[in-house]
């Protein structure tokens, strides 16, 4: 309400519409935000986040600093702090306490409503103050929440898309259901296009890497980009203009890249900055210009806010999944989005590790979604990471049951790759083949290896015991079995 009112305001000049937007902005809520208090615990997610598009509309029309602060400062609590890996955030649709994320693995998390409504409100933040960080969020969920919200086979939609360990997608029908998340889900797929590039008036900013074409009249300059990212880990910008046209290419660099490599017509550029950044190439672009960024990507890890023993794998930004197969299984498309909740999961397979090397790199490193914070924050508190427990198994990475072929279809018919296929089994080494063309085998993690098996396919497999666990096994946070530690 007190969105569209202010953009009424916005088109007519009228100020009761105005009057009346600023009405909606519930105070019970708006003022500790504007304290910079954080009282989200319990409240229903989504009903918080178009309250605060809405001031962040209003800040846009009239310049009240106090709306600006309310929706910055909720975007941080909810992007940085109450986000799952996936960038999406919520179980049964509500906030719950970020001490709490081991209990909040659930059938019902993450509902993808809530990710289209912040990634709105992440445009109207970049558009005030440009940050990288920003779209690092922005990219991470939008590959792993809202690509991932669409069937491959009929275009239904997911409306929660389920963290729990064994669980699956539940899908809409054509006919027999409509939720707020088929409405919100229709126009997501028609948004990919809407954040790749912003500009300023001698900027222009490259957020995202997929493949479009952008035509900017004023400068008389248009760019084509090519990309298979995140297939590939490369993408191509080449120039067209009738006249050389002054301007600064702004790049991302995103969090999870090291190094970032830059050519321009074919030649190294030097490159200041850090991940989390924008690099600048402010020159002449002349027509025929090729600009050409590679992105390595490596495998890494990411803790579950809190816990040392739930983790989530991700390859560059794409949060990897597991396919347990489809034993058990049902349709997955349901008229009620909680019809499938309850169907009992498999035993999921866990992963045993060194203890020394991997608690090491799981650290809570304050971010999440690969976003560095720069606010400080009170000790002790995590952010939110990712995340796989089922009652008292773990598994690294998003396990996700499909219909056959189904994960390999979906990368196919979306950006071409980024998820996952997982091949293991109770009891036996676990496997898993990324979909990723990799120049050369990588080491993750002590013990871990990449190798090619097939064109542009790689097995993960890890050299160390998998094995399932049993119910009450491994009691005791970190304990060592066999010498190894057990997570769970
Ligand atoms: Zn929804």
């Amino acid at each position: 309400m007190n969105e569209w009112l202010a953009n009424l305001y916005g088109v007519t000049g009228d100020a009761d519409y105005l009057k009346t937007a600023e009405a909606f902005n519930q105070k019970k809520i708006f003022d500790p935000l504007a304290r910079g208090e954080d009282t989200l615990n319990g409240l229903h997610a989504n009903t918080q986040i178009p309250k605060m598009i809405g001031a962040a509309r209003q800040y846009e029309l009239t310049g009240d600093a106090r709306d600006a602060g309310i929706a910055t400062f909720f975007w941080q609590e909810v992007a940085l702090h109450r986000s799952y890996v996936i960038g999406d955030h919520s179980d049964r649709e509500h906030f719950f306490p970020t001490n709490d994320f081991a209990k909040h693995l659930s059938a019902e998390t993450a509902e993808t409503c809530n990710t289209y409504n912040m990634l709105k409100l992440t445009r109207h933040l970049f558009g005030w103050s440009p940050d990288a960080g920003a779209m690092d969020f922005y990219e991470r969920a939008l590959y792993n929440d809202i690509l991932a919200s669409q069937d491959p086979e009929q275009g239904m939609f997911v409306y929660l898309m389920s963290l729990k360990p064994g669980h699956f997608k539940t899908y809409s029908t054509p006919e027999d259901s409509f939720w707020c998340c088929v409405g919100t889900g229709m126009e997501n797929h028609a948004k990919y296009g809407d954040t790749i590039y912003f500009h300023n008036d001698d900027s222009l900013f490259v957020n995202l890497f997929i493949p479009s074409e952008l035509s900017w009249p004023e400068k008389r300059i248009s760019v084509r980009q090519e990309t298979k990212f995140p297939e590939s880990d490369t993408t191509r910008l080449d120039f067209q203009t009738p006249a050389p046209t002054q301007l600064a290419l702004k790049i991302r660099w995103p969090a999870w890249v090291e190094k970032i490599s830059v050519r321009v017509n074919g030649k190294k550029q030097k490159m200041s900055g850090a991940p989390g950044s924008y690099v600048s190439l402010n020159r002449e672009w002349r027509n025929g210009d090729r600009v050409e960024i590679r992105l390595p990507m490596t495998l890494h890890t990411e803790p579950l806010p809190g816990t040392t023993n739930i983790v989530a794998l991700l390859y560059g930004p794409i949060v990897l999944a597991g396919n347990l197969g489809t034993n058990g299984m049902p349709s997955p498309y349901a008229r009620d989005q909680l019809d499938l909740a309850k169907i009992p999961d498999p035993e999921v397979p866990v992963f045993v590790s060194d203890q020394k090397t991997f608690l090491k790199k799981n650290q809570g490193d304050g971010r999440t979604a690969g976003v560095p914070d720069k606010k400080s924050r009170p000790a002790g508190r995590r952010d939110a990471g990712a995340v796989l427990q089922g009652k008292s198994r773990t598994l690294l990475g998003l396990l996700e049951r499909r219909q056959r072929g189904g994960l390999e279809k979906q990368s196919r018919a979306n950006f071409g790759g980024g998820r996952p296929l997982f091949a293991g089994g109770l009891g036996r080494k676990i496997k898993w083949q990324i979909m990723h063309p990799l120049k050369q085998p990588a080491k993750l993690l002590s013990g871990c290896k990449l190798s090619k098996m097939r064109k542009n396919s790689y097995e993960f497999s890890w050299q160390v015991k998998a094995r399932p666990l049993k119910e009450g096994d491994g009691k005791g946070a970190d304990r060592g079995v066999d010498g190894f530690l057990k997570f769970y």
